[in-house]
């Protein structure tokens, strides 16, 4: 057995909660490994990374706000999907400065097509807040960092360790993967006691100098070798001292996730045009998925109901407005979570009413060629090129 490592000080209120809980759990090194294994491992791992990490752009230097957004957008998104929205968004804004004083409409046009739209908000809220409580200069002290909008434990410490070589642990999928293997934990990594186990031995692995480039490496170690299926455990670094390379457990740690039960539904979104303009709609800031995002107005459509009823409900109950229903315009599939959607678009003509909606922040009469200046969901973008096409403009 092996005592933790010291933990940070300055740790607000509720990561020092997840601390004590780690504290209570003492890991145990595998048995048969000798005490200065954890220091061979750590030697190995970084020489491993010196030689193999891939060269990716926000790699190029380590200032803080560029390793912030690069975490940011790669929470639950992969490496290749990142690199052109990282690019992207560095050209626009190129220093915190600037993204604090950009509007938010902009950034979330940016972020489109990247998913799980609340990271774009709450890194353009914490940019505001390090302007105003900051003077502008991304905080070093975890305490500030926590506090800052959209910081989990994971973001705290990858920015805290890799821009600020400050001794904190960072656990996400591939890590996890990586040491639950290394270590031989056979229970669930990701929940209960295993989560706490988890964050325990990402801590007591962490080496007193170059924390950041270990982090990284446990992290590119997962991607590039300790993948899900067959790792490659001949090239890996660790083959010698890993439990689940020495006992072939590596198809059982982690253990599979449960495939979740897929919910198929149905919905109806409706193209209302008057005149030259069709009807868009921005959801509200508080809404759970989408939030301040412009779209067609949609909602479930019941099997019992007749299309040109629910096209006109949904219309009238979303925006007060009522139409007279006409064609269909496509049909687009997409999941969200567990649901598998098949939204159904229809067009409609206005008939009366004002825009007045109990669900929607507010709705505007565009031209269907300004549509693509709105930030959007990615079914919804379908949905919007589809109505700006020359021949539908026309119709
Ligand atoms: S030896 Fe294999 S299972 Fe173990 S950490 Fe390396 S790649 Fe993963």
């Amino acid at each position: 057995m092996h005592s933790l490592p010291k933990l940070p000080t300055a740790c607000c209120r509720k990561f020092f909660v997840s601390f004590r809980k780690i504290a209570r759990v003492a890991m145990r090194l595998p048995d048969g490994w000798p005490p200065r294994t954890l220091g061979t491992l750590r030697r190995q791992v970084l020489a491993w990374f010196d030689a193999n990490q891939r060269s990716l752009p926000w790699r190029e230097n380590r200032d803080p706000y560029r390793v912030w957004l690069s975490e940011v957008m790669l929470q639950q998104t992969t490496v290749a999907a990142v690199v052109p929205y990282f690019q992207r968004f560095l050209k626009t804004f190129p220093t915190l400065r600037d993204l604090a004083a950009a509007d938010e409409q902009e950034v979330l046009k940016l972020w489109e097509g990247l998913g799980y739209y609340r990271r774009a908000r709450h890194l353009h809220a914490a940019a505001k807040r390090i302007i105003a409580d900051h003077g502008g200069k991304f905080p070093a002290d975890a305490t500030a960092v926590a506090d800052l909008p959209g910081v989990g434990r994971y973001i705290l410490g990858a920015v805290l360790s890799q821009a600020f070589e400050q001794k904190f642990p960072i656990v996400e999928a591939n890590s996890l993967r990586v040491l639950a293997r290394l270590f031989g934990y056979r229970n669930d990594p990701r929940e209960g006691e295993g989560r706490v186990w988890v964050w325990e031995a990402a801590t007591a692995v962490l080496p007193e100098k170059r924390i950041g480039d270990f982090n990284q490496a446990v992290m590119e170690l997962g991607a590039l070798v300790c993948t899900p299926t067959s790792p490659k455990c001949p090239s890996c670094p660790w083959a010698k001292s890993c439990i689940a390379n020495r006992d072939s457990l590596q198809t059982l740690i982690p253990p599979p996730k449960k495939p979740p039960v897929i919910v198929a539904c149905r919905e109806i979104a409706v193209v209302i045009r008057h005149r030259e303009k069709v009807l868009v709609c921005r959801r509200s800031p508080d809404a759970k998925r989408w939030a301040n995002l412009w779209e067609f107005p949609h909602a479930d459509w019941p099997a019992e109901e007749l299309f040109e009823d629910a096209v006109g409900r949904i219309a009238e109950e979303l925006t007060g407005v009522a139409v007279s229903p006409g064609r269909e315009l496509l049909t687009i599939q997409h999941g969200v979570t567990r649901f598998a959607i098949t939204m159904t678009a229809a067009e409609a003509q206005r008939q009366s009413g004002q825009f007045r909606s109990p669900f929607y922040s507010e709705g505007r009469w565009v031209s269907p060629g300004e549509l693509k200046d709105y930030p959007t969901s990615t079914p919804q973008r379908k949905l919007f090129l589809e109505v700006s096409r020359p021949q539908q403009r026309l119709f």
